[in-house]
């Protein structure tokens, strides 16, 4: 059995409706959901977008392998209306690495495994640098270590928080 921490996000349709199923079937058919954030909102991040992006974080236990894991949630991904060949369309158009969709499901953590193999990176290479990322998944564990850094998720939020909390 092991831990593994998901980031689910995205920025069309019905945000609420499209995490609550994609939760449904990560329970079903990739591991029991242990733990889960709230929804948080935040402004498109490597690209312009008119709507935000909601992401959610979710700590699950399950038997299946990393890439068994990867491959259960790109099915899940694709069923809930992901659409690769137009992204790749919308990112030619605009030049920007990333672009809008209804869903995307990222491996964040693999219990404490380090694993780099083409199709899969684990830990999640950009998780240090993303607080739209670090914001929802502090909620669920957030004295979690990084396995090759030993930096804590709540370490690093600290580390890339924009807004200050105002003392005066
Ligand atoms: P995206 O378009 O952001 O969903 O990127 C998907 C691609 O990233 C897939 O082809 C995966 O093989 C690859 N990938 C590498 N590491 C990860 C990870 N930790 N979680 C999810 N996808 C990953």
């Amino acid at each position: 059995m092991a831990r593994v921490a998901l980031l689910l996000g995205g920025n069309e349709g019905d945000m609420k409706r499209t995490l609550q199923t994609a939760q449904r079937l990560i329970n079903e058919r990739v591991g029991a959901v242990m733990r889960c954030s709230h929804r948080y909102q935040s402004p498109a991040w490597g690209f312009k977008s008119e709507t935000l992006f909601t992401n959610q974080a979710l700590e699950i236990s399950t038997d299946l392998s990393p890439i068994e894991v990867l491959e259960a949630v790109q099915q899940i991904e694709n069923e809930l209306g992901r659409n690769r060949a137009a992204e790749q369309i919308e990112k030619a158009a605009t030049g920007a690495r990333y672009s809008s969709r209804p869903i995307d499901i990222d491996i964040i953590f693999y219990g404490s495994e380090v694993i780099r193999e083409e199709r899969l990176t684990v830990p999640h290479p950009l998780l240090a640098e993303r607080e739209f990322a670090l914001q929802p998944l502090a909620e669920i564990m957030r004295s979690f270590r990084h396995p090759v850094t030993g930096v804590s998720v709540g370490e690093m939020l600290d580390a890339v928080r924009t807004a200050e909390v105002v003392t005066e």
